[in-house]
């Protein structure tokens, strides 16, 4: 089709298909620029889904477009820099901690301060939301209609060429009415989910956008998941205080790749992808599918009792999973999920890449289908590169997360990272955090993952992984059934912990120790339950500090009373140490002192502290100065002892202590999600598809 070669000009009109976040973004972005080149261009949003009320000013379309809502860190920082400050009354959660499960242990990753990370509803649902629903997509045609855009609410079933070479779009309007619409250029911002859960190549309006562009090969798609839990605010302050969690493994009888726990008001997102969303048939089987994957064990640890949650909205949306081909012709492009999105993440960052990028090369390149290769073609060769980055993170991280062995690695080269190195120099969490906010390209990411300075981490992470294997064989210490969690002090905390211990005791920690360590854990649980489990150290039956070759046992007093002595033995070397409870303060800090037997001074602290969620930390601190000797032999003979306790069996036995304690304080404890909604006998049925949204 013949065409002028030219860039839009004053008074041309440009028809922008689907007023989603690439739609709106196009129009903002092209009505901008557009007043900078002294160009008055006439932008009209063609939007299917009509508004919720037709009334008002605010923009809100019916039903929703089937995301999860994160708002990366880089997208809100152009949003920022573009004077689109999302309302306060649209933002459901603001994130501070990022958490990938593993199969070792969850890796939690603190959103820099410098970042804001927070989810959104993107329309009206779910449907139970109180107030006016205030949604993403609603504030972004807000501010394209601001910038000058006009809406016109209706589907647009086919676009062809006039004969003059000009798109014609033919709109089933909202009155029934079929209106055609004449345009200079025609970006096609529908993305894949129009007619949710169907593949958009078998669209009609794609079928009539090939007739145009006969080489547009359309991105392949794939079905995920998506369903709302209305658990309640408090369940979600408990469990999930201004976090996210990214669950990378299901178990062998659910094949999960990915999910993502979203908390958002009082509603908790799960999407999720994976081969038990393909070979689903959804949505009959979605109460199913999502009843199996939050009863997995790793799910009802972090969010016990959500099993029985009622689901409130759900639907079966498709993702793209590669990039469209030649998504460009003659004064026609395609933009957002329509040409491809990046994977798994951020996928309103690339609908904004694109939807910016195309609108730069229609005002200075040209409209024309070479223009377009040239200008917007960049941006689609991009997207394509970073998928194909994308892929090989993700299978690297798959194994990263998924096997037990190179989960325990990566877990304990990040764990190690985190304790010794500055803040700044953390190879392996700066990675982890890119590929959990989704915040770089994935062609950095992939840089970074193979780079000396992560393989130098989680070559370290081996080696301690190896050895720590080696020595929880020896002292006979299992994890069984036991929930395994983050016990790492971070190095830049340790100062305030110190600090905190100090207060509680009324004392200074004491004087420089050879050897000092500290771990926490936080708990769901009180001071109380927290501080009978401490009771049972060194008693026959508990569960923790029970070691094959070294006895624990309290040998004196009662359990945890000011007086009461704790004994270490190892019957074989003929050696033993005692340890007595000095000062307790309520029912927050246990304070041993261990004898001069064999170090000069030593300390075992307890301390249980509330947090900010509304749950309790349980922190221990540990700090020696060993015995020298004099002569030579003596020092040789110190050296040995030493030897015989080394300072990594700290770090060994205390990790598993705080596990076990954690889980037998949970296990008794464990609450329902807000009771209102877990024990109310209503409807707990999946909604049907259409239905909602
Ligand atoms: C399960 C899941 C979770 C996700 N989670 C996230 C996340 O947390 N963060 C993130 O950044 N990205 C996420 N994404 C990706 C994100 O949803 C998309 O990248 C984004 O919605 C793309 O925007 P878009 O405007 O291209 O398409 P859409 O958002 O789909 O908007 C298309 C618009 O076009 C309209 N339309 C369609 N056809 C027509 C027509 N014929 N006529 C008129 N109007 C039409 C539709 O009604 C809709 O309003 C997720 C995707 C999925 C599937």
């Amino acid at each position: 089709m013949a065409s002028q070669s030219r860039s839009l000009q004053n008074d041309d009109r440009v028809a922008v298909v689907g007023g989603g976040p690439a739609g709106s973004f196009f129009a903002i972005h092209l009505l901008r620029v557009a007043k900078l080149l002294g160009r008055n261009l006439e932008v009209v949003i063609i939007e299917k889904r009509g508004p919720t009320d037709p009334c008002s000013e605010d923009f809100q379309c019916r039903g929703c477009n089937f995301c999860a809502g994160l708002i990366s860190p880089r997208l809100n920082k152009i949003l920022d820099a573009h004077d689109l400050l999302v309302p306060e009354e649209i933002i459901q959660g603001r994130i501070d901690y990022v958490w990938i499960q593993g199969q070792w242990k969850n890796f939690r990753l603190r959103v820099p301060n410098s970042m804001r990370m927070y989810s959104v509803f993107r329309g009206s649902l779910p449907g139970r939301r109180s107030g006016r629903p205030a949604g993403f997509d609603g504030f972004l045609l807000g501010a394209a209609v601001k910038e000058g855009a006009r809406i016109l609410y209706g589907e647009v079933q086919a676009v062809s060429y006039t004969p003059s070479g000009m798109p014609s779009l033919t709109v089933a309007a909202q009155s029934g009415a079929k209106v055609s619409l004449d345009t200079s250029f025609v970006a096609v911002a529908t993305g894949i989910n129009a007619h949710c859960g169907h593949d958009y190549r078998d669209d009609p309006l794609i079928a009539s956008l090939k007739r145009l562009n006969p080489s547009f090969l359309p991105a392949r798609t794939r079905k995920t998941f998506i369903f709302e839990l209305d658990v309640g605010e408090d369940y979600l302050q408990r469990h999930l205080n201004h976090e996210i969690y990214f669950v990378e493994y299901g178990s062998p009888g659910l094949n999960l790749e990915h999910a993502a726990l979203i908390p958002k008001g009082r509603f908790l997102t799960v999407a999720l992808i994976g081969k038990c969303v393909d070979g689903a048939n959804l949505p009959r089987e979605g109460r199913q599918v999502a009843h199996d994957f939050l009863s997995l064990p790793q799910i009802d640890r972090i969010f016990p009792g959500i099993a029985e949650v009622p689901i409130t909205c759900a639907c079966v949306p498709r993702m793209t999973v590669s990039t469209a081909e030649s998504p460009f012709a003659d004064r026609c492009a395609f933009i957002g999920d329509a040409v491809g999105s990046r994977l798994n993440k951020d996928g309103l960052y690339s609908a904004y890449t694109t939807a910016t990028q195309l609108a730069e090369t229609v005002l200075v390149n040209g409209i024309d289908k070479q223009a377009l290769a040239r200008g917007y073609g960049k941006t689609i060769k991009w997207l394509a590169a970073d998928n194909r980055s994308g892929r090989m993170v993700f299978g690297l991280s798959r194994v990263a997360f998924t096997r037990p062995l190179v989960s325990r690695i990566v877990y304990q080269a990040f764990a190690t990272e985190c304790k010794v190195r500055e803040k700044r120099s953390r190879p392996l969490s700066t990675v982890l955090w890119k590929i959990a906010s989704g915040t770089a390209d994935y062609r950095e990411v992939l840089r970074d993952m193979c780079g000396y300075t992560v393989l130098r981490s989680v070559l370290v992470g081996a080696a301690v992984t190896v050895r720590n294997l080696a020595f929880e064989r020896l002292f006979g210490l299992n994890w069984g059934e036991y929930g395994r969690y983050p016990t790492v002090v971070l190095r830049e905390k340790r100062e305030v912990l110190k600090g905190e211990l100090a207060s509680s005791l009324g004392e200074e920690l004491g004087g420089a120790s050879e050897f000092e360590r500290m771990y926490a854990i936080k708990i769901r649980g009180s001071e109380r339950e927290i501080m009978e489990k401490l009771a049972d150290f060194g008693q026959p039956a508990a569960r923790f500090v029970n070691l094959r070759f070294v006895n624990v046992r309290q040998i004196r007093g009662a359990p945890n009373q000011v007086g009461s002595v704790i004994q270490y033995s190892m019957p074989f070397f003929g050696l033993s140490s005692e340890m007595q409870l000095t000062k307790r303060v309520g029912f927050e800090t246990l304070l041993y002192q261990v004898d001069e037997r064999l170090v000069n001074y030593g300390k075992l602290i307890f301390n249980v502290a509330p947090t900010k969620d509304g749950n309790r930390r349980l922190a221990i601190y540990t700090s020696f100065r060993y015995k020298n000797g004099k002569g030579i032999v003596s020092r040789l003979l110190w050296d040995g002892v030493k030897l015989l306790f080394p300072e990594f069996m700290h770090d060994i036995v205390w990790n598993h202590a705080l596990c076990t304690i954690k889980e037998d304080v949970e296990r008794k404890h464990a609450p329902p999600p807000d009771g209102n909604q877990a024990s109310k006998p209503g409807p707990r049925l999946l909604p049907s598809l259409q239905a909602e949204k």
